[in-house]
């Protein structure tokens, strides 16, 4: 398959994935951001639960696994946005990203306070 025609399936298979995840809509289910080249597939329970999932080491694989799993439930649509309130929120950060955020110089947002050692 030509180069093209590769990209323009794997376009197309993001877009079918978001669509699904998104509740029917190529949007973030929390915000409702429609841009796609800002939205992705969250873990709902954080990648720390994801039991007999394969690791993929690219997007187009992981959309791929949805689609032959039959769309597996624990997984949403969520804007980039989202996805880093959503890691604060549920303690989901790494420990650098912690540090970044507790920095005197780099105050946390105010949807962040707990986060404030
Ligand atoms: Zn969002």
């Amino acid at each position: 398959m030509q180069a093209v025609a590769m990209h323009k399936l794997r376009v197309r298979t993001k877009d079918q994935v978001l669509t699904h995840y998104g509740n029917g809509k190529l949007a973030c289910v929390r915000c409702g951001f429609g841009d796609v080249r800002a939205l992705s597939i969250d873990h709902i329970h954080g990648k720390n639960n994801m039991e007999g999932r394969p690791r993929h080491y690219a997007a187009s694989q992981f959309y791929r696994w949805l689609i032959s799993e039959g769309y597996p439930a624990g997984y949403q649509t969520l804007c980039m946005n989202c996805q880093w309130i959503k890691r604060f929120e549920q303690g989901e950060h790494s420990r650098k990203d912690q540090l970044f955020a507790t920095d005197p110089g780099n105050r946390p947002a105010e949807s962040c306070p707990k986060l404030i050692i």
